[in-house]
C-alpha cells in the first residue's frame, strides 16, 4: 500500500514559542487538547496506514521483522524479489538461514532477522496450523515478534485493536506534545492506551507515523508548516 503523502504547505505561520503556550491545567483542559489533536491527525491523515507493503499477515509479519533499525521504502525494496523466491510460509521454514541472510542483507542485522524469520515460519507451521496467530499472546510467542511487531500485524492485518504502536515517531512525538512523559515503549504504550479512545488505537499509531516523516521530524521539526503549534509546548520547536 502506498504510504499517505500530503502537500506539506510552505511555513504558513510564526512559530509559537513554548513558553507562550497555555499549558493544560485540569482534565477538561487535557481533553480538549487531546480532541485537537486526534483532529489534526485525522484532518492531515485520514486514512493513514501501513507503509509496508503486504499481500496477507505473514508477508506483513515478515516486512515487520525486517523494518527494525531500517526504513520502510527499504524494505519494500527487498520483500517483492524475497516473496517471490520464497512464496509460502513453508519456503522460509526450509530456508537456508546463510542464503536468507544474504537475500535481505541490505535490511541490516540480516543475521538475527534472517534466524527470526526462519524461527517465526517454524512456530507459526508447528503450532498455529500455517496461520498467523490473532491475539497479542500467541504472536507473542512466536521468535521476531515483540509487542511492536504484534501490533502492526494485528491492527493492519487483522483489524485487531491490540495496543498502540510505539515506532521511534510515536515515541518522539508523543513527549512533543506532552501525551507521555516516559521513555521505554511499553510505559510509553500504557499511557497512550489509558487517553486514546481503543477505537483509535489502530488509525493513531499510522497517522503519528506519518506525521513525525513529514513534518514533526526528529531533528528539526517543520512547526511553521504544523497545524499542532498553537497547542505544542515542546522545548525542542523550531522557532526560525
Ligand atoms: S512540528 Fe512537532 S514540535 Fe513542531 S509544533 Fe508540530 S508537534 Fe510541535
Amino acid at each position: 500500500m502506498p504510504e499517505t503523502e500530503i502537500a506539506i504547505p510552505t511555513p504558513v505561520h510564526p512559530v509559537t514559542p513554548p513558553r507562550k503556550v497555555p499549558k493544560p491545567k485540569n482534565s477538561a483542559e487535557r481533553k480538549a487538547r487531546l480532541d485537537r489533536i486526534l483532529a489534526e491527525l485525522d484532518r492531515l491523515f485520514p486514512s493513514a496506514t501501513c507503509a509496508l507493503h503486504h499481500q496477507d499477515a505473514w508477508q506483513l509479519l515478515v516486512a515487520t521483522i525486517l523494518s527494525a533499525q531500517c526504513t520502510d521504502e527499504r524494505v519494500n525494496k527487498v520483500t517483492p524479489g524475497l516473496f517471490n523466491k520464497y512464496p509460502k510460509i513453508e519456503d522460509f521454514a526450509h530456508a537456508s538461514q546463510d542464503e536468507l541472510a544474504q537475500d535481505i542483507r541490505s535490511t541490516g542485522f540480516f543475521n538475527n532477522k534472517a534466524r527470526s524469520v526462519i524461527g517465526a515460519a517454524k512456530k507459526i507451521l508447528g503450532d498455529y496450523q500455517g496461520q498467523v496467530p490473532r491475539t497479542m499472546e500467541e504472536l507473542l510467542s512466536v521468535p521476531g515478534a515483540a509487542r511492536k511487531t504484534a501490533n502492526v500485524v494485528l491492527g493492519t492485518a487483522y483489524g485487531v485493536s491490540s495496543g498502540v504502536v510505539v515506532d521511534t515517531h510515536v515515541q518522539r512525538i508523543t513527549q512533543r506534545l506532552d501525551l507521555t512523559k516516559n521513555d521505554e515503549p511499553t510505559k510509553i504504550e500504557d499511557d497512550l492506551i489509558k487517553l486514546i479512545p481503543q477505537e483509535r488505537w489502530i488509525l493513531f499509531s499510522h497517522q503519528v507515523i506519518h506525521f513525525g516523516r513529514q513534518i514533526c521530524i526528529a531533528r528539526k521539526p517543520r512547526c511553521a508548516s504544523c497545524p499542532l503549534d498553537p497547542v505544542c509546548y515542546a522545548k525542542d520547536k523550531t522557532l526560525a
